[in-house]
């Protein structure tokens, strides 16, 4: 089971959630806070056997065919590079078409699996504890397929509860958005998320320097703590990109550099304008000239290349042109 779910910050909104009627939620704010977590920690109280005031018990029948990801009154609705990262088995269909290389595995909430989440919510419960359709990220519906869950939002089977979470609730259709008892999900306290990161294993200094980097997002941080990138690393970042040290970038992917160069140029901006910066100390940012024009230029640039990043023609020369690009945005003069 994901630590998330547990993370006291996550808890305390399942209870307030549970606390209150509604048939249909979406948890909507930035990545990094759990919303995940929090939908399924929903979906899996509406299911539980024992249900208690903060969520599902754990222990039940339910509860271990959530955990096992087979339970039948469960529909999770997700890009299928999503449900094979966070290990929701795909249709049999779908599996088929990907394992004989008919297609890739969807970046989108297809259609046909939206289709089998209406009939499934027509169709009667296996458990007798009602069913639960779990769409994330929610943004991530075309609008064929936006219309196909709108018609069961708007007239619900009965026993058929959703939860969709979005950190774009603005591309929803404002239809969806409308059907839905909006929760906007809540930042944790510093020192919890801290306490919760260290919990999970992670040094305390390091949680606290990789907690900065992540922009206080504590579901950030925990992935990042795995993947290697120490606080040092961090905080030679700005440097090294000023001196143009492609190097310093080479175990990240092309979209992983691309996101550390944005909360780099974040930070300069709000340093030029007199704020403190967010991402990364005071101390590790290059005296830097360039205003704040370049600075958003850069900005626009990244953004650009963030949309080819998911398929560089080359990782390596992609990591090399971004580096160049920073150099100069962070030499310019003026
Ligand atoms: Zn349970």
């Amino acid at each position: 089971m994901s630590a998330v779910l547990n993370a006291p910050w996550i808890t305390r909104q399942a209870t307030d959630l549970l606390a209150q009627r509604g048939h249909a939620w979406l948890l909507q704010g930035p990545s990094g806070l759990g919303q995940y977590e929090l939908a399924l920690a929903l979906a899996s109280a509406w299911l539980c056997e024992k249900p208690k005031t903060e969520g599902a018990c754990g222990d039940c029948p339910s509860c271990h065919a959530i955990a096992v990801r087979t339970h039948a009154d469960l529909a999770v609705l997700m890009p299928e590079t999503q449900m094979m990262e966070l290990g929701w088995p795909l249709s049999e269909k779908a599996q088929a078409e990907i394992d004989d290389k008919k297609r890739k595995p969807s970046k989108e909430i297809r259609v046909e699996a939206m289709r089998d989440a209406v009939e499934f919510s027509q169709r009667t419960d296996a458990r007798g504890r009602g069913k639960a359709v779990l769409v994330f990220p929610a943004e991530r519906m075309n609008t064929v397929t936006a219309n196909a869950l709108l018609k069961t939002l708007e007239e619900p089977p009965g026993d058929v509860r959703f939860v969709l979470a979005t950190e774009a609730s603005h591309l929803l259709l404002p239809t969806i958005r409308s059907r839905c008892l909006a929760h906007t999900i809540k930042w944790p306290e510093a020192d919890e998320a801290l306490q919760w990161l260290t919990g999970q294993g992670v040094d305390a200094p390091v949680a606290s320097a990789l907690l900065r980097s992540a922009g206080g997002r504590p579901t950030d941080v925990l992935r990042q703590a795995g993947s290697g990138l120490s606080p040092q690393w961090w905080s030679a970042l700005p440097k090294a990109m000023q001196q143009g040290d492609a190097r310093h970038l080479a175990d990240l992917s092309p979209a992983q550099a691309i996101d550390a160069l944005q909360k780099l140029c974040h930070d300069l901006v709000l340093r030029s304008a007199g704020a403190t910066p967010r991402f990364f100390d005071e101390a590790a940012l290059p005296a830097c000239a360039a205003s704040v024009s370049v600075l958003t230029d850069w900005f626009k640039r990244l953004i650009q290349s963030a949309r080819t990043a998911e398929h560089p023609f080359n990782a390596g020369l992609m990591l090399e042109a971004l580096t160049a690009d920073a150099k100069q945005t962070l030499l310019a003069r003026g």
